[in-house]
Formats: structure tokens, C-alpha cells, sequence
């Protein structure tokens, strides 16, 4: 086979900057969109054997079926979730892999980043120095040595964000739907862990069981002060719950590097426009909310990790019978899934 050609849309300049170098071999072809790919524009893959797509971009039915329809073998995210893409319906008709780990130390480092700032508000003191304003007044903290932290999901991410609460002095209950055997962690039931942390962290994926798991009810159940922090997937909080538990005075602090609707103003500036999203804009607007627009992956060791492993998968999947990063919605399913049998998906 010649060079592979792929069609890299959601184009940053970091992205390029880590593929360019990652490929330097020149065993690639890399044309780099800026547009996501979504139905309209889809046609910009004619002529690639491969898409190279993240977060947000929308790999629904229409987008599948066009991109098998121009040859489009193999669908490449450049990131571990893959809740953006169809999976059901692009089974036996085009393959998706993944990049399963970049940098798990960077997103867990990233929430306790978020975690620090917000309760020692440290994005005030910031402008009023900037300022010249050096009163303490409304800048009081509190403590985390002693202070109880619920972690949900407790893979490879929520353990790291563990060890450094650990490192920190703090208890740590920790609630998974797989628990991990003999892990030295105290897992407790979902609605124990809303009830007795006084922060709560995201680190599982998003699926149709756990859209929303924070709303309304689940808020009700939780510590009067408690500080919410997600780094995982918007959707995993109900955001007009969570702009109504805030004004209730109900949740303390809100740390927010993902959003529900993220996609339409994520990685884009809009700072010379009038943003659209209401639940948002309230959201940015409360002083006890600190917004990062899914930055917490950005290091020098998770781009180049990204790139690296992108790049491999596509060489593993056009070179090889089998592509350890390859996913399927059979997967989960150990019995049926034929990868688990190092083949392909299908
Ligand atoms: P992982 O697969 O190593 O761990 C996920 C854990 O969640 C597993 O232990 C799994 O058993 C658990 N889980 C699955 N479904 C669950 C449910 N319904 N309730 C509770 N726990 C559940 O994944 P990871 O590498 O630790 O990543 C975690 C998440 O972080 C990803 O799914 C992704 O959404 C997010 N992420 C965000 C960024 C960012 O830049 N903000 C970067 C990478 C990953």
C-alpha cells in the first residue's frame, strides 16, 4: 500500500504541531480541516482512507453511511471517549479505534488544578492583583486535609486523582459499577457517595445509563457546600439542575471542564460575541464557577502520546489483521467480541 491518506478534521494548531512531527516518516498523507466533521461536511473525506476526528466531532448514521459510501475504511479518534460516535450502527460497515490512554496523569492533574483554584479562589486574587487590589476580604478558603472526596469512576484517571487526594490528606469513597478487587478502595453505593462527600469527582465514561446522573434528585442528595468537579463528560450533569442547585446555595462550587452542550462553543473564541447559551453564561457568570473548555488533556505528554498512538493505529489497522485499539459496541461483551480473539471487530 502507498502512503495512507487521512482526513484530520477539528484542526488545532496543537493538534498539527504533534502530528506533523509524530509523522515525520512520511508514511502518511495528512490533509487538516479546521470544520468538524458532521453530515455537511463529510464530503471533505472523498479520496481518504481514513478520518481522524475528536471529541466533538458526530459520527452518526448519516456521517457512517456517507464515508463508506466514498471508502472510507477507518474512523480514528484522537482521544479515549467515543461516546460521539455511533458505534451499534457503524458495526460491519466501518472500524473505529481509539487512543485508550494519553495521559491519565493530565487530566487528573488537570481536576485537582480545578479543584485548588475554585476553593482557595485563586482566579479572584489573580485579578485583583493584577489590579493592585490586595484585599483578603471574600477570598477565605477551606481546608482539604480531612475533608471527604466521592470519586465515580475509579479507572485510570479517577486512581490517579486518588493517589494525589491521598496525597493530600483526604478520605477518600470511591463509587465504580466495576469495582476494582483488593484496589485498597472504599467503594460505596452511588447514593452513599452523594450523601457524605464534600467533593465529588467525574472520571467514568458517558453512556445512556448514566446521562444526567447528577440532577435534581441526586443534587438533593448531597452535602449543603459540596464541590462538584468534572472533567469527564458535560452530559453526566444536568446543567439547569446544576445553575438551580448553585442558586439554592445547595452546591458550593462548580468545576467544569466539560459542558453538556460544549460542541457549539468549546475551542472556539467567541469573546467578540454574544454567546447564545443562557445555561452557560449564568454558569460563567457565578462566582463559584470555574469554567476550562476541555483543556484537561492539553499537556506536551498527552499530545505527543495522542499523536504517536493515532498514527500506529491506523498503520496496526491497514497493515494488520488486528488493532489493539480498535472498538466496537461488542466489546464490553468478552464472549462475542471477535477483537478480544486478535482479529479485527468484524
Ligand atoms: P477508564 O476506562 O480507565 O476508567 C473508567 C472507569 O469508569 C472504569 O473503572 C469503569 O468501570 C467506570 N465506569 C464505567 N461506567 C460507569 C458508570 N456508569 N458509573 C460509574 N463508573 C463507571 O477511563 P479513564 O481513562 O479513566 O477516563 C475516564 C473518562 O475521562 C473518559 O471516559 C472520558 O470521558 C474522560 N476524559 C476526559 C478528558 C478531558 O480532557 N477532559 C481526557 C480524557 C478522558
Amino acid at each position: 500500500m502507498g502512503k495512507i491518506r487521512i482526513a484530520f478534521f477539528d484542526a488545532k494548531d496543537y493538534d498539527r504541531n504533534s502530528f506533523v512531527k509524530a509523522s515525520e516518516d512520511g508514511e502518511f498523507e495528512i490533509t487538516y480541516f479546521e470544520t468538524r466533521l458532521t453530515e455537511r461536511t463529510t464530503r471533505l473525506a472523498e479520496g481518504y482512507d481514513a478520518v481522524c476526528v475528536f471529541v466533538n466531532d458526530d459520527i452518526n448514521r448519516q456521517v457512517i453511511d456517507a464515508l463508506v459510501v466514498m471508502g472510507v475504511r477507518l474512523v480514528a479518534l484522537r482521544c479515549a471517549g467515543y461516546n460521539n460516535v455511533d458505534v451499534e450502527y457503524a458495526y460491519q460497515k466501518i472500524h473505529i479505534v481509539r487512543v485508550p490512554a494519553y495521559s491519565p496523569y493530565a487530566v487528573a492533574e488537570h481536576a485537582m488544578a480545578l479543584l485548588l483554584t475554585s476553593i482557595r479562589r485563586i482566579h479572584k486574587a489573580y485579578i485583583r492583583t493584577k489590579d493592585f487590589n490586595f484585599s483578603l476580604n471574600g477570598l477565605t478558603g477551606f481546608d482539604l486535609h480531612g475533608k471527604t472526596v466521592g470519586v465515580v469512576g475509579t479507572g485510570k484517571i479517577g486512581r490517579i486523582f486518588i493517589d494525589i487526594c491521598r496525597g493530600f490528606g483526604m478520605h477518600v469513597i470511591a463509587y465504580d459499577k466495576f469495582p476494582a478487587e483488593g484496589s485498597g478502595i472504599e467503594y460505596v453505593s452511588i447514593d452513599e457517595l452523594w450523601q457524605r462527600s464534600d467533593i465529588i469527582s467525574f472520571h467514568c465514561p458517558l453512556t445512556d445509563e448514566n446521562y444526567h446522573m447528577v440532577d435534581a434528585n441526586t443534587i438533593a442528595k448531597m452535602k449543603k457546600g459540596v464541590v462538584l468537579i468534572n472533567t469527564s463528560r458535560g452530559a453526566l450533569i444536568d446543567s439547569e439542575a446544576l445553575v438551580e442547585g448553585i442558586k439554592m446555595r445547595k452546591v458550593g462550587a462548580a468545576c467544569l471542564d466539560v459542558y453538556e452542550e460544549e460542541s457549539n462553543v468549546f475551542f472556539h473564541d467567541y469573546s467578540n460575541h454574544i454567546v447564545d447559551d443562557d445555561t452557560l453564561a449564568r454558569l460563567i457568570s457565578m462566582p463559584n464557577v470555574i469554567v476550562t473548555s476541555h483543556q484537561a488533556f492539553l499537556t506536551e505528554e498527552a499530545l505527543t502520546n495522542i499523536a504517536d498512538t493515532t498514527l500506529q493505529n491506523v498503520v496496526d489497522f491497514f497493515s494488520q489483521e488486528y488493532c489493539k485499539n480498535e472498538v466496537c459496541y461488542k466489546c464490553p461483551e468478552v464472549d462475542t467480541c471477535k477483537q478480544q480473539h486478535n482479529t479485527k471487530c468484524f
